[in-house]
């Protein structure tokens, strides 16, 4: 495998020159640069300094969460109509079309991944606004004129009040898309905390919303780490609602930090996703799709296909086409078009994914190809694969969340299932066969919120995502995500002969 080649530095200062380096957080319709304090994101791959923003704490979260709960007690978001706020929110798509360039090039600089892959991200972040803004419209409640002559029974559909959002780094715009629209839709009124290490292009989005005329408050973004501006989101009294994605860990201790205020819940949390391939697969696409699977985001994906489990009578051969597929992936500069996998996010997180490849090649896996970073300048780690895996080794449980894929055999479909269901974590899954009964099977049994057949990561707006057990709680997206920002309220309405509660029956009036 070759180094990765860094682009030249005039086309780096070019990029960087596109847009301004400080940022200050949204807060109640204005720039708030909070106490003057400053994180600096340094690109992972050329080192540069590319974004700085505030390091907000305690005070600021609670004057955005002020700012959204006058927006929402007060303001008129909530009360203006479905068409107007639809309106808004078409506006924003719009608008993140048109900066779709500049946002690509936040993402990409901020995190290590490719622009044309950033790019596309982009472009699925503004389709779901617009899928967003058609869901604003239709929402509704329902109604029962089935309980007798005298009563009629009504659910309201109601915003849930403030929201806390937060989102991790790996896909800024485009999982801060799969929230946000939704609870502007109903009309509730929200706090974001994108991660410290990315905020640039959520940031951005801010000013867009305030150019498309979302009233002040209604949304505000707060800038900062997890522990100062997170924690006071999951806490404070004034919010009905987290909507969380990250990891489990972090996930979990964020639960049980909302308990005391009960509020409502989503969280998209971690996965360990297996690819199953059985004999009668159609190699050559199954391929294509685990090395996908594997290295698309450097592997920094929920969805990552990190876990393939493949028939043993084929495994030799399919491990033997992986690791050629492997060696022609594109490992380099992000700016660069072709590149197809760009830096890791850190230093400290690229010596994680090295931590555990080592575990693994000590308890005996083996590594056809990759397992170690490519250059010491720059973060970028060779795509690796890690064969024999024993389900008891660590690496068959836990997210490596880097571009680094797990292989196991399997003798018959009955064990696949097994395997595929012995993680903690259930968000996806795919199957590969030509057989239509091994394909439906191995779908069913897997305990998975998103099952591919002979396909990966496709995605779209009209179908929910989310996952089973410690992936996570609820799903986004699909035909019930602006409802799942709201609150029922149940009406009772009376409308026939009354009865006196008190009196003997034969006294009550007709
Ligand atoms: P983390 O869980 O570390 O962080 C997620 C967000 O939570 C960040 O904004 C972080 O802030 C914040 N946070 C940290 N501590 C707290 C706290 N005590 N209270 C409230 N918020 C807090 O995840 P990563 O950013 O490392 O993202 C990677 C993880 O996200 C992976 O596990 C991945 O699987 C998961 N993920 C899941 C997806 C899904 O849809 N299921 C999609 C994408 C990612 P900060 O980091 O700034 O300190």
């Amino acid at each position: 495998m070759n180094a990765p080649v860094l682009l030249q530095a005039p086309r780096l200062q070019s990029a960087l020159a596109r847009f301004p380096r400080d940022r200050a957080m949204w807060i109640d319709g204005r720039d708030d640069r909070g106490t003057g304090e400053r994180i600096e994101r340094f690109s992972p791959a050329h080192g540069a300094l590319v974004t700085r923003a505030p390091r907000g704490g305690r005070a600021d979260a609670e004057r955005a969460i002020a700012a959204a709960r006058r927006a929402f007690d007060d303001g008129p978001w909530p009360r203006m109509t479905a068409s107007e706020r639809a309106g808004v929110l078409l506006k924003t798509a719009d608008v993140i079309d048109r900066d779709g360039d500049l946002l690509a090039h936040l993402d990409s600089l901020e995190s290590g991944k490719p622009v044309a892959q950033a790019r596309g991200e982009i472009e699925g972040a503004a389709d779901i606004w617009r899928y967003a803004a058609a869901l604003a419209r239709t929402l509704h409640g329902e109604s029962y004129a089935s309980l007798g002559s005298a009563r009629l029974g009504f659910v309201l559909r109601e915003p849930v009040g403030v929201v806390s959002i937060i989102t991790p780094w790996n896909f800024p715009l485009l999982i801060v898309s799969q929230k946000l629209p939704f609870a502007l839709a109903a009309g509730c009124t929200c706090v974001v905390k994108p991660s410290e290490m990315r905020s640039a292009s959520t940031l951005h989005l801010a000013h867009l919303l305030d150019e498309t005329g979302l009233p002040k408050g209604a949304c505000n973004v707060v800038t900062g780490y997890g522990p100062e501006v997170g924690a006071p989101m999951t806490t404070d009294p004034r919010v009905d609602m987290i909507s969380f994605t990250g990891s489990t860990a972090v996930g979990r201790a964020a639960m049980a930090a909302t308990s005391a205020t009960l509020k409502k819940l989503s969280m998209e949390l971690g996965g360990k996703n297996p690819q199953i391939v059985s004999a009668d697969a159609d190699l050559e696409a199954a391929v294509d799709a685990c090395t996908f699977g594997a290295y698309f985001n450097a592997g920094e994906c929920c969805n990552a296909g990190s876990r393939i489990l493949v028939q043993r009578e084929i495994a030799k051969d399919f491990v033997a086409r992986l690791a050629e597929a492997s060696r022609q992936v594109i490992v380099g500069d992000r700016l660069d078009l072709e590149t197809k996998v760009g830096a890791i996010i850190s230093a400290d997180h690229l010596s994680k994914i090295e931590q555990h490849v080592a575990a693994a090649k000590g308890a005996g896996a083996t590594l056809p190809i990759g397992g170690e970073r490519l250059i010491s300048e720059g973060l970028f780690m060779a795509p690796t694969i890690v064969d024999n895996v024993d389900p008891s080794m660590q690496i068959a449980s836990d997210e490596v969340f880097g571009p680094v894929v797990s292989v196991m055999t399997f003798e018959t479909i009955d064990d696949a299932i097994r395997l595929a269901n012995a993680t903690a974590y259930g968000l996806s899954a795919s199957v590969w066969s030509r057989d239509i009964d091994t394909a439906v099977n191995v779908g069913r049994g897997v305990r998975a919120g998103t099952v591919w057949v002979n396909t990966f990561m496709d995605g779209t707006p009209e179908l929910p995502f989310g996952g089973y057990s410690q992936s996570g709680l609820g799903r986004e997206l699909g035909h019930s995500a602006v409802a799942d920002y709201t609150e029922e309220k149940t009406f009772h309405v009376h409308n026939g002969p009354r009865t006196n509660w008190w009196l003997p029956r034969a006294a009550t009036r007709n």
